[in-house]
């Protein structure tokens, strides 16, 4: 398999999202690594931010509610480039009426090779990481082929 790079800059564009029952958890994770996160760029869904703003006293890109199509929005940045690392505490005992756009968003973050931490210790091991403050050579499998085989169906 062909792969490309991308680069993640040293400072990171990180979203951080958590549905309701994980938010004092993502809350009490983001207020212990602020000095860490205050070195990045951070995006999250509407709620969510509106918290972290308040508990780090940073400033977030907030994009819709996730039940609203934030999770969507932060899949499309993913494509775009505009976010390369994320924080997804997502509930995994009770259903969500977006739950087709969790699947989505954690499904693109496996297609661009995004780091996703979707629990605590995920996320301890990734913020602590010796490469979280440095350039990152992100590979990406070479998707030439596969639009070539898409474009071939076009015909069907
Ligand atoms: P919220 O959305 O931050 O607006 O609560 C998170 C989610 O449910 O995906």
């Amino acid at each position: 398999m062909a792969y490309k790079i991308l680069t993640i800059e040293p400072k990171k564009k990180i979203a951080l999202i958590a549905h309701d029952n994980k938010k004092d958890d993502i809350l009490e994770w983001a207020r212990y690594n602020q000095p860490v996160l205050a070195q990045h760029e951070l995006y999250a869904t509407g709620t969510t931010g509106r918290l972290l703003e308040t508990e780090l006293n940073l400033p977030i890109n907030k994009l819709q509610s996730g039940p609203l199509g934030g999770d969507q929005q932060i899949g499309a940045r993913i494509v775009d480039g505009a976010i390369d690392f994320v924080i997804f505490f997502w509930d995994a005992l009770e259903s969500q009426p977006h739950d087709p756009d969790v699947k989505a968003l954690l499904r693109l973050a496996v297609v661009w090779n995004i780091p996703t931490a979707c629990n605590r210790a995920t996320a301890d091991f990734m913020i602590s990481s010796p490469i979280m403050g440095i350039a990152y050579e992100r590979l990406l499998p070479d998707y030439t082929e596969y639009r070539k085989l898409r474009r071939g169906r076009e015909d069907i």
